[in-house]
């Protein structure tokens, strides 16, 4: 099924553009940014992307959308778990430290074992966000000739 673009702009009324149609802007970005967070393709936010709790699918089982675009695709989830995990590190430290005053050692302690933990707890939905993110910058991902799902 080839279409030009610039049908595709013009009748505004195949696969190509239908999930821009349903959802444009901030609404768009959340609903991609939700199923992300949520663990559900990016695509129809039907099917789960994991299939254990570190084994991804290939594809999405509904709608075909390969997660996995290339190699290294992911690293851009690694900068996600990162700076979440710093900035949630650096936000607990200050607030501890106002409010209770616990010893240094006490503050490295947790920190450590926070910044130990949470990146493995956090891996998968550092994926499923920046999958989110890829469709929402990258339309291309959303609009991959095998698309069946619709956004929404
Ligand atoms: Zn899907």
């Amino acid at each position: 099924m080839q279409e030009s673009n610039e049908h595709s702009r013009l009748t505004s009324k195949t696969w190509r553009d239908a999930p821009r149609q349903e959802k444009r802007g901030i609404r768009r970005a959340l609903a991609l940014l939700w199923r992300g967070a949520c663990l559900r393709c990016p695509r129809c936010g039907v099917r789960s992307l994991f299939r254990t709790w570190f084994a991804m699918h290939e594809r999405c089982a509904v709608c075909g959308l390969r997660f996995e675009r290339e190699q290294g695709y992911f690293l851009g989830a690694i900068y996600i778990n990162y700076g979440v995990t710093v900035v949630l590190a650096l936000l607990g430290s200050f607030a501890l430290e106002y409010w209770t005053r616990p010893s240094l050692a006490q503050q490295l302690v947790l920190w450590i074992g926070f910044c130990t933990v949470f990146p493995v707890l956090f891996f998968r939905h550092a994926r499923g966000l920046w999958l989110g993110i890829d469709a929402l910058f990258d339309p291309r991902t959303a609009e991959e000739p095998e698309h069946k799902g619709r956004l929404g």
